[in-house]
């Protein structure tokens, strides 16, 4: 058939409310789908029926809370419904998960990279040989896997699942969906990290009652800069994005950044910028491919106990990132801006420069600054963007396949 009825649409639709209402509430009544969905009593118990026959749905009783009473029959996922992997790929780690479709996380576990090593070959025959490690471990089978949800800082394009550039790679190209062959049939996406910290961000502001919230920014702080932004619409719909602000020409300084730009937020604000700046190196100087944290530790420690040179390399850096930040709530508007990442560990000495960098725009000055918060458990945030965008994504497949099939 090449046109859906309305009918079917209507009803892909309800299911999908359906699904949405669970994740974002956990098990539930018939009743509370109800009220939470906005759908008829009776159109629900055709939707879980659905959905409990194809084994995506299964009810539970769930115990009354007073002594006496009947147990009460909630819906829920089925775990085994299918799993789903995420992959963190960073500098000098690339860390591995799996989770049900309950989103109960199941396995993980960590795999150093070499920094020096920026060939992609031996990347990506480590990355196919711990996915066949993390379903072997579960014991589960390759086919049972329905997304693997991949995240690295950079340029992705989520289309084609392309790492287009990275801090890692530079501009060698990953092309991940043409890495996993049979028997794995797992869709692959693609994100930029901090797109995902912001999800996360984004969700949890939710969650906690923040009022008239319509956007969220995160900033991670690092080797590299990155920025992601959550923006809820009318109908509490989220879209995210992650503009490539690290990249963006902030001053033209002269200052080299590792994409090969002169300028860069980057070049003042990364780690290997602060180092250049704190040991008076000149500024075109070739950045250092890693920086470790113990180093930028003594840094920070001199620049707390006066040492100039140092204390003026973190203000520089957050004055950048402060003059970029005003660009972001010119360009949008006002929003509430959570700060992640390793760099947070030197937020006291980066603080006066990021306010002073805000303070020099005009929409600052008429309409205040953003309030700034500090998130420094920034893998938690990635786990938990990656788990809400691939079981949407789950839920979605999950609601055409039913669809086709019929
Ligand atoms: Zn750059």
């Amino acid at each position: 058939m090449l046109t859906k009825s309305s009918t079917e649409l209507v009803r892909q639709q309800n299911s999908a409310l359906v699904l949405a209402s669970l994740r974002r509430h956990g098990p539930l009544a018939h009743t509370d789908i109800s009220h939470h969905t906005g759908l008829a009593s009776a159109t629900v118990s055709v939707i879980t029926a659905e959905l409990e026959k194809a084994e995506v749905l299964e009810r539970r009783e769930q115990l009354a809370s007073a002594s006496r009473g009947r147990p009460r029959v909630i819906f829920g996922q089925r775990r085994d419904a299918g799993y789903l992997a995420t992959v963190r790929i960073s500098s000098d780690m690339v860390q591995y998960s799996l989770a049900d479709y309950g989103g109960t996380l199941l396995d993980r576990f960590e795999e150093p990279r070499n920094h020096a090593d920026t060939a992609t070959r031996p990347f990506t025959e480590a990355f196919v040989a711990a996915l066949d490690k993390l379903a072997d471990r579960s014991r589960i089978d390759r086919g049972q896997v329905l997304v693997v949800s991949i995240s690295s800082k950079g340029l992705v394009d989520p289309q084609t699942a392309r790492l287009v550039w990275s801090p890692v790679f530079g501009a060698q190209q990953v092309d991940f969906a043409a890495l996993l062959q049979p028997p794995w049939r797992a869709k692959i996406l693609l994100s930029n990290e901090t797109l995902l910290v912001a999800h996360a961000m984004a969700l949890r502001m939710e969650k906690a009652g923040a009022r008239d919230l319509q956007a969220v920014a995160a900033l991670s702080l690092g080797h590299s800069i990155g920025l992601g932004i959550a923006r809820f619409d009318r109908s509490g719909e989220l879209s995210v994005t992650a503009p490539n602000f690290g990249h963006m020409l902030n001053s033209s300084d002269g200052k080299l950044c590792r994409c090969g730009a002169q300028g860069c937020i980057e070049a003042s604000a990364g780690f290997y910028g602060i180092l250049r700046t704190a040991f008076e190196v000149p500024p075109d100087t070739i950045p250092a491919k890693f920086v470790p944290l113990a180093e930028m530790d003594k840094i920070a420690l001199r620049a707390r106990q006066g040492h100039r040179m140092s204390e003026y390399a973190f203000r520089q850096a957050g004055l950048a990132l402060g003059q970029g930040l005003s660009r972001v709530v010119s360009l949008y508007e006002n929003m509430p801006i959570a700060i992640t990442g390793p760099g947070t560990r030197y937020f006291d000495l980066l603080q006066r420069g990021l306010e002073e960098g805000l303070a020099q725009s005009q929409q600052v000055r008429l309409f205040g600054a953003p309030p700034i918060s500090v998130v420094p458990e920034e893998a938690t945030l990635v786990l938990e963007g990656h788990l809400d965008r691939a079981l949407a994504e789950m839920d979605h497949d999950v609601i055409v396949a039913r669809t086709v099939g019929d």
